[in-house]
């Protein structure tokens, strides 16, 4: 056991969890009030899941941080900043588009909200029970429509840096390291060499700790799987059934399709062997549903299995957990054709072209969290002209499934980034990736 590649051991992890999270799931169905057993069960898992969790985000702030800054400030010239900046802004815009596509085009034709009467009002019915805080916020936070919008990229630029890193605003913070990091490649010899090591000796101190916490992944993995399965339960994917597996065969598409053929194309790489490389990186995204607090893992997976370097990775990476959010994006699109259909709105190619850009923008403005892109869905629903009764039920169906369709999306994300890592490491006349042994 203890010789097997942390991969492994992270997904017999998820495996238990799934067998242990359904069973207790599935045979306390018919109780009226769930045992005791099945409280400290949650309890007990929880207690795990959130403590790995809390590591992760403790880590976020400072590995971000430190990275970018040392990251920029070797890369040097202003030819290469610009250079890189375009080459990642191009490529993410590249990805989200295709991923949208592959979205709309699934959804238009398995047309997976054309269902019975009885099962609209099965679906229907699943909503009332499930909405809850998490979704009032949502159409708090999504209530100034467009606006809403515009204020999320406001932010990029924070007014007090503390306030970003207390908030957890990572596009502040990145805005800032970018900026710090391109200052001191321009700083005298003396004063440069001193700021680069000290931020050198930080990141590589933080680097240590993230490793430390990720060895802790098997178990934080059964602790957040394994709740969640207990309250949510697959048997939701049932009646949901084509709406989940039409946005399930999307994101599949995507990651085993489109980006395979896209680090093929691009820069002649080996899925496969990048798959393996990031998959703790991808089991961490699955179990956590954020790709934010993913990030310190997608870091350390990039750098240390796949062999992309640290300026690459630092770059690229934190801009992507972020700002490209390939799965994300195509499951706006797949809800809001989805939801047309089950209410019998009328959606023409042109309002459907209008989603594919609300979806690609508020994909970027989305946050890295769980459930984050139901504010976005409201906001598009809101300017495609959906009546307010349909999207206050609409999106309450769709909440029923959100937590699993959730976990997978956020896989997706973070496997468009660390491609995109990849791909971008290439064009800069980077090689022999994949070679480390795995650990
Ligand atoms: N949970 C996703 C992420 O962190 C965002 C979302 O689609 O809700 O990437």
């Amino acid at each position: 056991m203890k010789n097997l590649a942390l991969h492994w051991k992270i997904l017999i992890a998820l495996v238990l969890a799934f067998i242990i999270g359904l069973w207790a799931n599935i045979s306390t169905e018919s109780y009226p009030e769930k045992p005791d057993w099945f409280s400290n069960l949650h309890y007990f898992s929880n207690f795990f899941g959130s403590l790995f969790l809390n590591a992760l985000k403790m880590v976020v702030i400072p590995l971000v941080m430190t990275s970018i800054i040392c990251g920029v400030s070797k890369i040097g010239e202003d030819q290469d900043f610009s250079r890189l900046g375009m080459k990642t802004i191009l490529f993410y815009s590249l990805t989200g588009l295709l991923a949208v596509i592959v979205g709309l085009l699934c959804v238009n034709l398995i047309e997976p909200g054309q269902v019975e009467p009885e099962l609209r009002d099965k679906m229907l019915a699943g909503q009332n029970s499930m909405a809850g805080e998490k979704l009032d916020r949502a159409f708090q936070n999504a209530d100034n429509g467009w606006k809403g919008i515009v204020e999320i990229f406001q932010r990029m630029i924070p007014q007090n840096l503390f306030k970003a890193a207390v908030e957890g605003q990572l596009l502040g913070l990145i805005f800032f390291s970018l900026l710090f990091g391109f200052f001191i490649a321009r700083l005298p010899d003396g004063l440069k060499s001193s700021q680069v090591s000290f931020w050198e000796g930080l990141n590589t101190t933080i680097l240590a700790i993230t490793n430390f916490i990720i060895s802790f992944a098997p178990y934080g993995v059964f602790g957040l799987v394994t709740p969640t399965l207990m309250m949510v339960g697959i048997e939701t994917l049932y009646v949901m059934g084509t709406f989940a597996l039409t946005v399930l065969l999307g994101l599949g598409i995507h990651s085993f399709v489109v980006l395979p053929l896209l680090l093929r194309l691009l820069a002649n790489l080996n899925f496969t062997k990048h798959f393996k490389a990031v998959s703790p990186a991808l089991l961490t995204a699955f179990s956590t549903a954020s790709s934010s607090a993913t990030l310190p893992v997608t870091l350390d997976c990039i750098t240390k299995r796949a062999g992309i370097s640290k300026k690459i990775a630092s770059f690229t990476l934190p801009l992507g957990a972020t700002m490209n959010m390939d799965g994300t994006a195509l499951f706006e699109c797949v809800v809001v054709v989805f939801l047309a259909q089950l209410f019998g709105i009328e959606m023409s190619w042109v309002t459907q072209s209008t989603v594919v850009l609300m979806a690609l923008l508020t994909s970027i403005g989305v946050a890295g969290i769980p459930s984050a892109s139901l504010v976005a869905i409201i906001v598009i629903l809101h300017a495609v002209g959906f009546p307010e009764a349909t999207i206050a039920m609409g999106v309450g169906v769709v909440f029923v499934v959100d937590r699993i369709l959730d976990m997978t999306r956020t896989a997706v994300n973070v496997l468009g980034d660390s491609c995109a890592a990849a791909i971008i490491g290439k064009s800069e006349g980077e090689s022999g990736y994949y070679q480390v042994k795995e650990t």
